[in-house]
């Protein structure tokens, strides 16, 4: 089989090893009777033909700007080419006038104290769960944490932060209510034992009614370290998402530190950051647990070409103009009607409809983006995810729907094409 011309046209970006085991897998199953034996090299070819990885583009027609199963946020150009620079021997850790090691990531951290002037200092991890950890570790292991029962959430695929802090080795000292807590409740629990307070912005979920938390800047008044968790990476206000917090505010509300994510709102490759005291953050640095932490020179290059680029995709997705989106839906529809009658899909197959985005992500929860989308038949959905490219549309009481949002405009033709391939595929499915 190796020496097949069908099979040899694809292994040449390929290990050896992976080509065969490909080969070998196909062949047992030939053997097990569930493969015809000339089907064998047909199915060897198409396993090999996915290429070395098999992570594969998809076209984000959801909706959600920040989309977890879908990696979050899209990276920017500036950002793709910083990692290809970053990508062979690089910089990182090296200074190249005096030829001495300098501080690794030094450009990122420089980036984002310019982007949060009043943070004093900022180091990056892994994710924000690692930013998370690191923080109450230096500040709280073998102490406590402080945190309102408001404030236990889980955030996403069973992540819970109790379950996380307390893998530190802090305890969890809850104060309040489920709906509320004030500030005496904070100042009754603060003994020898307190390693920090922790506020935590609890993102996918909130509440209303009969409810009260404490602002940081009054927990500030307590002299303990306040460690704020605000999530999203908005680093300074921004009108469109008015209860959405950010670094600047939060610190300069009276938090020691502030941790999030870099793949949510800020819209750089995933990365967990602190910002804060000099102090405390020198303390971060310092931990063992830093290094087990650290980011590679990728994310480095990533954040900091996010943090010094152009506006980044999430950005630009989430404050989306409704006008232009529905210009681009419109276009689609006619090209739609134009292709819908030659794959058989009828005219009339894809119509203009009002779609509301989200930021997602666990990001502004309550705020709808509003845009346009095509409504087609509910069968596509699953014909557009397994289509070339591979387009994820949201399905909505039964309608199909293919938000503009998220899919880059220079995109359009290719969304117009496997739009047109999930009616055929759905007409043939009907018919
Ligand atoms: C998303 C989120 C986290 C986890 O961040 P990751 O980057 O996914 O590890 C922690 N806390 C809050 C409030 C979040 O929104």
């Amino acid at each position: 089989m190796l020496s097949d011309p069908r099979v040899q046209l694809l292994v040449a970006g390929l290990a050896p090893e992976y080509v065969k085991s490909v080969i070998r897998a196909v062949q047992a199953e030939a053997r097990a009777g569930d493969l015809g034996p000339d089907e064998v090299v047909e199915m060897a070819r198409l396993r090999l033909a996915v290429g070395p990885s098999s992570l594969r583009r998809v076209l984000n027609a959801t909706g959600i700007v920040v989309h977890t199963n879908l990696g979050r946020a899209p990276l920017s150009a500036a950002a793709l080419e910083a990692i290809e620079q970053a990508a062979g021997y690089v910089d990182v850790e090296l200074d190249l006038t005096s030829g001495v090691r300098a501080a690794r990531g030094r450009g990122a951290l420089a980036a984002l104290r310019s982007a949060v002037p009043s943070a004093e200092d900022a180091i990056v991890v892994n994710n924000g769960a690692a930013a998370l950890v690191l923080a109450t570790t230096a500040l709280a292991a073998g102490r406590e944490v402080i945190v309102s029962r408001g404030e236990l959430v889980e955030i996403g695929d069973g992540f819970r932060l109790p379950a996380l802090i307390e893998s530190t080795g802090a305890r969890l000292r809850e104060v309040g209510t489920t709906n509320r807590t004030h500030l005496r409740d904070y100042a009754e629990a603060i003994g020898p034992q307190t390693g920090c307070i922790l506020k935590v912005h609890p993102g996918n979920f909130w509440m209303g009614g009969f409810t009260a938390e404490v602002a940081p800047a009054a927990l500030a008044t307590l002299a303990v370290p306040i460690v704020m968790d605000i999530g999203s990476g908005l680093l300074a206000p921004d009108p469109a998402l008015p209860d959405e917090p950010d670094a600047a505010t939060a610190l300069a509300g009276g938090a020691a530190l502030v941790t999030a994510s870099g793949d949510k709102l800020l819209g750089g490759p995933q990365a967990g950051i602190v910002l804060g005291e000099a102090d405390l953050v020198q303390r971060l640095r310092r931990h063992p647990l830093a290094r087990a932490l650290r980011v590679d020179k990728l994310t480095l290059a990533a954040l900091e070409a996010t943090l010094q680029g152009p506006p980044p995709p999430v950005t630009r997705y989430r404050s989306a103009d409704s006008a232009a989106l529905r210009e681009r839906c419109e276009r689609l529809v006619v090209a739609i009607a134009a292709g819908a009658i030659a794959v058989g899909a009828g005219s009339g197959a894809g119509r203009l409809v009002q779609s509301s985005g989200r930021v997602g992500g666990g990001g502004a929860p309550g705020v709808p983006l509003p845009g346009w989308a095509l409504e087609l038949p509910s069968g596509c959905a699953a014909a557009l995810r397994v289509g070339r490219p591979p387009v994820l549309a949201r399905v909505d009481k039964g309608r199909c729907l293919v938000d503009l949002r998220c899919v880059d405009p220079t995109d359009d033709h290719l969304l117009a094409a496997a739009v047109l391939a999930a009616l055929a595929a759905d007409s043939g499915e009907r018919d």
